[in-house]
């Protein structure tokens, strides 16, 4: 175990140390141990991930037979397909629609499953579909040769390069960037602080009027009057008289009239 994580980390990639699956079940003793063999042994875990040869073999020196987890480099994702729930049928289905993967780097999991690594940047979802996992930075892979609960082995089937993303996989994954203006409708902070500043800067002989107008805006777009009441109180409006605005305002037939 220690050559090989070497080998990964002299090939660039951060390894950590994780439990390994036991006759008693998991070496971290856990009775209830969810997660046998999986779980890192170092106390920061995914974040102890090193290159450093040093550490790696001080780590394996301790526990030569420790799994290895790698933690992807940012710009390197993991699909990570489990047949035990399902993974393998929409990893079949989603190939189907959207056309066959290209050959990249795989290993085949010590349950049967498949972790197939890609280049992709963004902000990306953790999940593809229920079975399909999405590892990335923020997380771990179990790496091969590791032993599986099952008595499985993780193994290479494809050692070669790691291929960028195909555009449909990309798409499925890279969550869409925030809109940053408002369509109509959508409540944003920017919204109610617009509205709030029309009732606020209102001169005395305007404050009614105003409060009327942005009381029946909020009205529509189903944002809490009370900032708009607030508003109009900073702006001299006594609190009644604001608050009879604000109501009928929203009680106007066929919301918002001039
Ligand atoms: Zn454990």
């Amino acid at each position: 175990m220690l050559d090989v994580a070497l080998d990964y980390a002299a090939g660039g990639a951060a390894v950590i140390p994780l439990h390994s699956p036991t006759d008693a079940g998991c070496s971290c003793r856990g009775r209830d141990c969810r997660n046998i063999g999986k779980h890192p042994r170092t106390l920061a875990g995914k974040d102890d991930a090193t290159t450093d040869p040093e550490t790696i073999a001080r780590w394996w020196g301790m526990w030569p037979d420790a799994n290895i987890g790698i933690r992807p480099t940012p710009g390197l994702v993991v699909v990570d397909i489990d047949p035990r729930n399902g993974g393998d049928v929409q990893f079949d289905a989603m190939q189907q629609r959207y056309g066959q993967l290209p050959r990249t780097r795989t290993a085949r999991t010590g349950s049967g499953g498949g972790h197939l690594w890609f280049r992709l940047c963004g902000d990306l979802r953790g999940q593809l579909a229920p079975g399909i996992d999405i590892k990335t930075s923020a997380g771990y892979v179990v790496a091969p040769p590791s032993l599986h609960a099952s008595g499985g082995v993780y193994t290479w089937t494809d050692a070669g390069p790691i291929a960028p993303a195909p555009e449909f996989l990309a798409a499925l994954l890279v969550r869409p960037a925030r809109a940053a203006a408002p369509s109509n409708g959508r409540v944003t902070p920017a919204v109610v602080e617009g509205l709030v500043r029309v009732v606020r800067e209102a001169s005395p002989g305007e404050r009614n009027r105003r409060l009327y107008w942005a009381a029946a805006r909020a009205h529509e777009k189903g944002i809490d009057p009370t900032p708009l009441i607030e508003a109009a109180i900073d702006a001299g409006l006594p609190q009644r008289e604001a608050e009879r605005t604000v109501d009928s305002a929203a009680n106007a037939p066929g919301g918002a009239h001039r």
